[in-house]
């Protein structure tokens, strides 16, 4: 391979999607990967089912490359789980001769600058393009300068998870317990011995949040003494529905969280309208003050669930001109359009057009779900499209 050397961070899908379209241009791709293995953040939520079939999910590159081994190929009629879309998907495209040797897995970008320049020099100017992108990589070997001519930043949105405080800060104690509040979401199926006959507290609203909830609430619903207090900041959630959803997993879930709001389960308490006051150990437990419209409540929980959205990593970029927007942390212009959508539902999000992905830093795109900052929402198949848009604008 010759031509530009691509840097991508993250093997997630959009990641190994960008290196495909790389690869197929004779370039020449390395896929950082911060975790152990191929797709980790995906394997990350590796029990949960996801909204979108196989046809949503496999873009036309990876097909390309699969040939009929690609899974939307086989057959497959059921929705498939994260840890299903790393084996099926991910994996053997990392495999394949058009990748193999360029994904590096236990390999983690912790700066990205450029070579004889800091932030504030040759503001916007081509003449930062004439020097090439440093790279700081970690791996077992210990911590290296690596170059690049490009870099697509493809880190995934769940690097840095959101604080359980009113507005958005620490609640106080939080920090000291961070070891001891769970930020992923529970496979109860395999360990249900760990929540049966506890009580979990779970907080947020999102579906990952809803996810947790419905988990539990079934696993209580045939285990005695199993409770579950469910903490929603909204006061009239309405937990992500869309009307005729086109996604039934989505829906249905939706369906289920408002069911519950209503009252559905005697062993889940839904507060809405509720914020974490503070939080402290108690006996081995934890004692969380709530705040529920304005009155206080103590709980003692056993297990503590955060699952209040999360964002990817900035301080990754730090060093580069990228002109991100105030409110959503997304790069501005993506961010103006998708907020100009108006919709927070991820299929209606507006296609990206090669303009909205570029930044003031030459050569340096943010894509895939970090590329929504605080949107939240996203679906690898938008993330795809930026590919090809990216790709139209390096393309000669
Ligand atoms: C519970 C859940 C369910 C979802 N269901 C769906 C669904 O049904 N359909 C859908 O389209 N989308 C779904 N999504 C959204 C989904 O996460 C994205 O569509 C998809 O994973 C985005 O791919 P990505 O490559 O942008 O990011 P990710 O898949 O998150 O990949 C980013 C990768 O970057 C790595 N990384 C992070 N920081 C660094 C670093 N500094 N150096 C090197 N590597 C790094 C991470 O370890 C990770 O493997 C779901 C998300 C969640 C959380």
């Amino acid at each position: 391979m010759s031509g530009p050397r691509v840097a991508i961070v993250g093997s997630g899908p959009v990641g190994l999607d960008a290196a495909l379209a790389v690869a197929e241009r004779g370039w020449q791709p390395v896929v950082y990967e911060a975790g152990s293995t191929v797709g980790a953040g995906v394997r990350g939520w590796g029990h949960v089912e996801l909204f979108t079939p196989w046809s949503m999910n496999v873009s036309t590159r990876m097909r390309a490359t699969l040939g009929s081994a690609a899974p939307d190929v086989a057959d497959r009629t059921r929705l498939p789980t994260g840890a299903e879309l790393v084996s099926w998907l991910l994996e053997p495209l990392a495999r394949a001769p058009e990748l193999a040797g360029h994904v590096r897995v236990g390999a983690r970008v912790l700066g990205i600058g450029r070579a004889g320049l800091v932030k504030d020099e040759e503001i916007a100017s081509d003449a930062r393009a004439a020097r090439p992108f440093l790279l700081l990589v970690e791996d077992h070997d210990g911590e290296r300068i690596e170059r690049a001519d490009i870099v697509i930043d493809s880190s995934g949105a769940l690097s840095i998870p959101n604080a359980i405080g009113d507005g958005g800060i620490p609640a106080p104690g939080e920090r000291a317990l961070q070891h001891a509040i769970e930020r992923t979401i529970p496979d109860i199926g395999e360990e249900p011995g760990a929540f049966a006959g506890a009580t979990t507290l779970v907080v947020g609203a999102g579906h990952s949040a809803q996810t947790a909830v419905r988990d539990l609430a079934a696993l209580a619903h045939e285990a005695g003494g199993t409770r579950v207090v469910w903490a929603v900041r909204d006061r009239e959630p309405h937990w992500g529905g869309v009307p005729g959803d086109p996604l039934p997993a989505r829906a249905e879930l939706v369906a289920g969280s408002t069911a519950l709001a209503g009252g559905a389960s005697p062993d889940v308490d839904v507060r809405l309208g509720s914020s974490v006051a503070a939080i402290a150990e108690r006996d081995g437990r934890l004692l969380v003050a709530l705040r529920t419209r304005g009155v206080g409540e103590e709980v003692l929980a056993d297990r503590v669930i955060a699952l209040v959205g999360a964002v990817g990593d900035g301080t990754l970029h730090e060093q580069l001109q990228v002109h991100q927007c105030y409110a959503t942390a997304a790069p501005m212009s993506l961010s103006a359009a998708l907020l100009g959508s108006g919709s927070t539902d991820c299929l209606a999000q507006a296609a990206p057009s090669g303009d909205t992905l570029k930044n003031p830093e030459p050569g340096f795109f943010i894509i895939g779900a970090k590329s929504h900052g605080r949107f939240g929402a996203f679906l690898m198949q938008t993330g795809y499209a930026q590919v090809d848009e990216v790709m139209g604008l390096l393309d000669p």
